[in-house]
């Protein structure tokens, strides 16, 4: 292919790439081929400048903003950043710097957040507008959806200047995107590739009290008109002063030798962070020295992204296992071609479920990317469909259960088939380990091994099994002895105490994790409350929908449920929970509000989500129990009942003053 022919290729297949990536929050290719594009296309360019085109994607940021939301025209353009993937490349840039600059630079190293860049503006120090960095000079105002991330302030510390913008980073915790994926996957929905998409997914909704169910957080790393820091370095000291949370890992360097080797450590301690880094960004620390730098086309010249290697590979998928889940979900699993990732061998991978294998056509003997992206658990992307050799086959879902025999049930509308069989040794398993587990009732010492061990001899047949366990039985096992049978006694008179939010979580009610629980626990205060509540009295939990009540409902329904609850009841554990609302801190901690009629500037999805991040919790009706209630126009009997109770009313005002988000 020529040259000219070439370049137009690469130009369609980057500008497809970004439309989608930054238009539907989707991947179509990995970052890295993404990068591998570009630069070839800029090689290509640099080499036969006639075939750079005004509207080629190396002049270009981004994609232009969504018509879904209100443009916002950025004051000083939102730039990208040149790329560097070897230390080769980080001193070409520091020789750059130097010739540029006349002189010696310092650096301050920060870590690469994965997430999507925002611009935050103060007024007198209270948040006024937020947007996205869109095509840089044009973003999307998401003012309404940013109020809901908790980590930003809507109120800055000190003195602060009449006018002042902030730049950083809105990203997704690796542990909340576990949990958002696994609630997906329960839903039937497609999980998310990294958080990354997930967090700019979710800050892009026009809902935002489904941005603030996504949970996301902010970092900020540039002050913005740096009036008064004269370094990056004291801008970070600036921004933190004003209640701003900066990254912690950074450093400043004084060679490009400890920029190398800063970029080295944080490659190599990546997966100790409970957030994805996909790089290190490198600023010359002296303003006045950025400033006299500058940019070109859409990178400054004082700074560069040192991007990590890919965690991603290629290989080849050798067969597709199951594993029956807790709930009796045969869930696919990938057994692969030994690869490495990121520094850790990779022998198998998660498929989800059926519906995903088959959604994305992965076939038995196909070549497979792989990836270990925003979690340690590795997954398979896709299949490589050009190489395939002809000898690939589908998947099918066995008809009867791997482990028992059953028969297995596929619901329409279920991605998901189960074994039926609710004795299955596997399910049984699954059930012990997860009720056994950190997040549930934390019984230290009852692991993997010691629940298949206890399954397996049919010593337990389900929870409450658990604590009818005695030292004898226990020491008679392999491996065990009286010591481990002593301490593992300890441990699981110990987790008679944790509480209702625990326990349900242990029980491994479908499509109930541990936030739920925690909600529900706090809403009913005790097991007995929660077993009679019915779907709509469910239903008026905070994030509750018919699907979760439902489930719910199935589960107390049942007389051997309801039997092993008894014996758990019995055994001393305690299922009581403190009431309280969602949120330990924020001005509505513990309260509960009412919404009615229309308010003047707010609309009611809007009025919930601010509610929600301050920490209250919103209910559709009055009762005794209500905090305030909040009536704009035409407001409906709510208003009156609210009254009969004594119960204060606020108007829009007051709720603003009682956030902290004046007009
Ligand atoms: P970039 O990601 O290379 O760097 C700029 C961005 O880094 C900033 O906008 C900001 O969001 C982020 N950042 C994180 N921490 C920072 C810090 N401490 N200081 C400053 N900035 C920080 O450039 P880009 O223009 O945002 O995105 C291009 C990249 O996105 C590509 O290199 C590619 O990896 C990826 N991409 C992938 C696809 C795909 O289909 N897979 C499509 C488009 C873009």
């Amino acid at each position: 292919m020529n040259a000219t022919a070439r370049a137009a290729e690469l130009r369609a297949r980057l500008e497809e790439a970004n439309a989608r990536y930054y238009g539907s929050d989707e991947s179509i290719v990995s970052d890295a081929e993404y990068d591998a594009w570009l630069r070839e296309l800029i090689a290509l360019e640099t080499r036969r400048p006639e075939l750079r085109t005004p509207d080629s994607p190396t002049q270009r940021i981004g994609a232009p903003p969504s018509e879904r939301f209100a443009p916002f025209r950025h004051h000083a353009p939102m730039l990208s950043l040149a790329n560097a993937t070897s230390p080769d490349e980080l001193r070409a840039f520091d020789e750059r710097v130097r010739r540029l600059a006349g002189s010696a630079v310092d650096y301050v190293c920060e870590l690469k957040i994965d997430g999507l860049a925002v611009a935050v503006h103060y007024h007198d120090g209270i948040f006024e507008w937020g947007a996205t960095r869109g095509d840089g000079r044009i973003g999307e105002d998401v003012t309404v959806n940013l109020r809901t991330v908790r980590s930003l302030p809507l109120r800055l510390r000190g003195d602060v200047p009449a006018r002042l913008e902030a730049r950083g980073e809105v990203y997704l915790r690796k542990s909340d995107f576990a949990r958002l994926n696994a609630d997906r996957v329960a839903r039937n929905l497609a999980p998310f590739a990294n958080p990354r998409n997930a967090a700019s997914g979710g800050l892009r909704q026009l809902d935002p009290a489904l941005t603030a169910e996504r949970s996301l957080s902010f970092f900020a790393y540039t002050l913005v008109e740096a009036g008064p820091a004269a370094t990056q370095w004291e801008a970070l000291a600036y921004l933190r002063a004003c209640g701003f949370p900066t990254n912690p890992n950074v450093a400043r360097a004084e060679s490009i030798d400890a920029v190398i080797a800063f970029c080295a450590q944080w490659e190599e301690r990546r997966d100790s962070l409970d957030y994805e880094i996909d790089g290190v960004v490198v600023k010359v620390n002296d303003i006045a020295t950025q400033e006299r730098l500058g940019a070109v086309a859409r990178d400054p010249r004082w700074a560069i992204a040192f991007k990590f290697r890919p965690r991603e590979a290629r290989t080849r998928l050798r067969d597709i296992a199951i594993n029956v889940g807790r709930t009796g979900s045969l869930n696919p699993y990938a057994i692969l071609e030994p690869v490495p990732i990121g520094g850790v061998i990779v022998k198998s991978a998660t498929l989800h479920n059926a519906e995903y294998v088959r959604s994305n056509d992965i076939r038995i003997g196909d070549t497979v990317v792989v990836t270990r992206a925003g979690d340690v658990i590795p997954r398979v992307v896709g299949p490589v469909p050009e190489l395939r050799t002809g000898d690939e086959r589908p998947f099918v879902m066995p008809d009867r259960c791997p482990v028992c025999g059953s028969a297995v049930d596929n619901p329409p509308g279920d991605a998901m088939s189960r074994c039926t069989n609710a004795a299955c040794p596997a399910q049984v398993y699954e059930r012990v380990r997860h009720f056994a587990s950190r997040g549930a009732m934390d019984i230290e010492g009852l692991g993997d091994v010691l629940a298949e061990a206890l399954t397996a001899a049919g010593i337990v047949h389900d929870i409450a099994d658990v604590y009818a366990l005695d030292a004898a039985t226990l020491a008679a096992l392999p491996r065990m002895g009286a010591k481990s049978a002593a301490n593992l006694m300890r441990a699981i008179e110990a987790s008679k105490t944790r509480g209702l939010a625990r326990v349900l979580n242990g029980l491994g009610v479908r499509f109930v994790g541990d936030r739920t629980a925690e909600i529900l626990a706090g809403d009913f205060g005790a097991m007995d409350a929660l077993m009679e509540a019915d779907e709509s009295a469910l239903q008026r939990s905070e994030g509750i929908g018919p699907e979760v009540a439902a489930s719910l409902r199935l589960f107390f329904a049942q007389p051997k449920n309801r039997a092993m609850i008894a014996r758990l009841q019995a055994a001393g554990v305690d299922m009581t929970a403190p009431r309280r609302a969602r949120s330990a801190d924020g001005p509505l901690a513990g309260k509960t509000v009412v919404l009615t009629g229309t308010l003047p500037t707010l609309a009611r999805d809007a009025a919930s989500a601010l509610i929600v991040a301050a920490g209250g919790k919103v209910s559709g009706s009055v009762s005794a129990r209500t905090d305030y209630v909040v009536a704009g126009a035409a407001p409906g009997s709510k208003l009156s009942k609210a009254e009969a109770l004594g119960i204060p009313v606020l108007d829009e005002a007051g709720l603003r003053e009682l956030l902290g988000v004046p007009n």
